[in-house]
């Protein structure tokens, strides 16, 4: 084999972009910071306490005094992934409410897990009413009803007051995915009575991506204890020793987590020591912010980013009802190169801004303001920086507006 000079690769130094897309977004500073902290072992008296604070914060950012409130260690899609194989035998009839390219993955594992799937959908741009919800429960009588809280791909907020005591008075537990909208836009988690809601730091938390903050309510926890349990005549105490039944997942499997997250601490995986530090910060962050005032600031971005896109004479996406606060969808003017305006504002702004999926590609853009960069400054110079790159490709705009239209609406 050829030798490799080591000095081929630089050290790591990444251009200073601006991350104004659906997520991942800059992490704050001071979750950069805690990344750095020194390592500890896993059952350090010291790192179990982080582990204990971590539960502790968590609970108030999704709403809810569930003990169950940890870390999967992964990205956004590990705490899916556990939630739902750790959920749903195969066999059972899962009823998903499909409004974008997330609730399409939430069909895809389910269909690994074996589920029978059900869905009741939306047009991408709208969310599924109530009453829609409330039928399809009551025509395919699911064990598990799943949604998505806010889907970047349509940039869409399905409502979610009610729906526990829907899917509860059915039989059926509830699954909410609220990684584009923890941090940035309510989460009730007892409010919702969802069951298992699951998050994830790159979004409007300001962190990196790769920990996925879970919660998981009582009823929850009984039946990943029992389901265990009636499955393969197995006690539970036998599967802490590793005598467990051999099917579903072993990383993802709630119950062992559950387990590793306990006072008995039953060694699982290794937690990941430098996420666990940042999913902490970022949390304090959160809560040293108000959350109220945070929510508050993400409202001010979206809207300023609205306004400052229609006053370039720009068409914004979908449904105003039920906007996401945190991303707007815009349309790419007929005659413009999307992806020609994406790299000049990469290119002499180090800027970045999202592209779109399936039905929706090519179509619109997606601005996202999130976390750590849902700040006026942030916004005001996307807008003036996506104005300059338009009008270098020859679309014809009013010049000026937008930047003042924002403003104004960020304090309105
Ligand atoms: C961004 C996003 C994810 C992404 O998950 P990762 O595994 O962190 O990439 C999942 N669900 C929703 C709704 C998202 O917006």
């Amino acid at each position: 084999m050829p030798e490799l000079d080591p000095l081929l690769f630089g050290e790591i130094d990444p251009p200073q972009r601006l991350l104004m897309g659906p997520g991942p977004i800059n992490a704050h500073p001071r979750v950069l910071r805690a990344m750095s902290a020194d390592l500890l072992g896993q059952f350090d008296p010291e790192m179990t306490a982080f582990m204990n604070q971590v539960m502790a914060l968590y609970r108030p950012i999704f709403g809810t005094a569930n003990p169950w409130t940890m870390l999967i260690d992964g990205t956004a899609r590990a705490g899916i992934e556990a939630a739902l194989v750790s959920l749903v035998a195969p066999g059972e009839r899962v009823l998903v409410v499909n409004f974008g390219r997330f609730g399409l993955l939430l069909t895809e594992i389910l269909t690994r897990v074996g589920a029978v799937i059900e869905t009741v959908d939306a047009n991408w741009g709208e969310v599924v009413p109530m009453e829609a919800i409330a039928t399809a429960i009551e025509r395919t009588s699911p064990r598990l009803v799943a949604t998505i809280h806010g889907d970047t791909s349509t940039t869409m907020a399905q409502p979610l007051e009610g729906l526990g005591d829907l899917a509860h008075a059915a039989g059926a537990l509830l699954y909410v995915d609220a990684t584009a909208t923890i941090g940035g836009m309510e989460i009730a988690a007892d409010r919702w009575g969802a069951d298992i809601v699951t998050g994830g730091l790159q979004k409007c938390l300001g962190g990196p991506s790769g920990s996925a903050p879970i919660t998981i309510s009582d009823a929850a926890a009984a039946h990943i204890g029992k389901r265990r349990h009636v499955e393969k005549g197995i006690r539970r105490d036998d599967i802490a020793d590793g005598a467990g039944p051999r099917i579903g997942s072993n990383y993802f499997d709630l119950a062992m987590i559950m387990d590793y997250w306990s006072e008995k601490r039953l060694n699982h995986h290794t937690e990941a020591t430098s996420m666990l530090y940042a999913a902490r910060e970022c949390a304090r962050i959160a809560l040293g912010e108000g959350l109220a005032a945070r929510y508050g600031r993400h409202a001010s971005a979206g809207r300023a980013m609205t306004a400052g896109l229609r006053a370039m004479g720009l068409t914004v996406f979908g449904d105003d009802a039920h906007r996401m606060t945190n991303v707007t969808g815009v349309y790419i003017p007929s005659g413009v190169d999307g992806e020609a305006v994406r790299q000049a504002m990469r290119d002499q702004f180090e800027i970045e801004i999202g592209t779109a999926f399936g039905p929706l590609q090519g179509q619109i853009w997606r601005i996202g303001a999130m976390g750590y960069n849902a700040m006026k400054h942030k916004v005001l110079l996307t807008l003036a920086a996506l104005e300059a790159c338009l009008r270098a490709e020859g679309f014809a705009l009013p010049l000026g507006e937008a930047v003042p239209a924002a403003l104004e609406a960020w304090e309105a």
